[in-house]
């Protein structure tokens, strides 16, 4: 298999700091990869309990009721979008990056054989949990590329990383470099985002944000592609250089 054959139907791994930003960021791409046949996974670093989860604090239930909460609608958004997902229940506010919590999503690594692999962008003056994710994602993808490292199965190969857009991506030296089309699994996005009743004012914001790069995508697509009016894209950057027979 070639190099862009893998990445177009093997496994995709994505490392989320808490349990609604993948849904936000990523549901149209696992939704995509699923619906080829890919294994998708995401993993939950924190159920994002103490900083993403404040209607749940105002309506007066306890931490350890609301991480039930997060779970399960996370557990729903993934099943809609057709990945399989695990918790590592680290907590978040603060996200501690810990040699523990590295070397587990290092056997995540090890365990999924990731073809694709997404998470959080590397700045996010807003929210150092997610960048603090995005480093320890890339850190655990070196250590599981090390034949000596002591984790079970194969070593990692080189699978590309994309880096979600964050919530203020001027703020986070972010620029869309990859826009990917996910207009015919929008639907799929928008039924996973439904799942997230505690963020239920973020529904909108993220469909619109997905129009608004559906237009960059059609701007940068050129004319004649026949792409539909109402495209709708999500945004990357890459960590690491493209590898290619072929520019394109
Ligand atoms: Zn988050």
């Amino acid at each position: 298999m070639t190099a862009d054959a893998a990445a177009e139907n093997g496994p995709v791994l994505v490392i989320s700091a808490h349990a609604g930003d993948f849904v936000w960021r990523a549901g149209g791409a696992m939704a995509l990869a699923a619906s080829r046949g890919a294994q998708v996974t995401v993993v939950c670093l924190s159920f994002g309990e103490r900083g993403e989860s404040a209607r749940a604090w105002r309506e007066g239930k306890k931490l350890d009721e609301i991480k039930a909460i997060r779970r399960d609608e996370a557990a729903s958004a993934a099943g809609v979008l057709g990945a399989k997902i695990e918790f590592l229940d680290a907590g978040d506010y603060p996200l501690r990056e810990t040699p523990e919590l590295v070397d587990e999503i290092v056997h995540c690594y090890r365990r999924t054989e990731p073809a694709v692999v997404m998470t959080h962008a590397l700045a996010d003056p807003y929210n150092p949990d997610h960048p603090a994710a995005g480093r320890m994602a890339l850190q655990a993808r070196v250590l599981a590329q090390a034949i000596g490292y002591d984790a079970p199965g194969e070593p990692l190969g080189a699978p590309p990383v994309f880096l979600f857009e964050p919530h203020q991506p001027e703020q986070c030296d972010f620029k869309p470099q990859v826009l990917l089309d996910i207009t015919e699994v929008f639907g799929v996005k928008r039924r996973a985002m439904e799942c997230l009743v505690a963020q239920q004012h973020m529904w909108d914001y993220y469909t619109d944000l997905a129009r608004r790069r559906g237009v960059q995508l059609r701007r940068n697509a050129g004319p004649n592609l026949g792409l539909a009016h109402d495209t709708m894209a999500e945004a990357y950057m890459r960590v690491y250089p493209q590898v290619t027979g072929t520019l394109r």
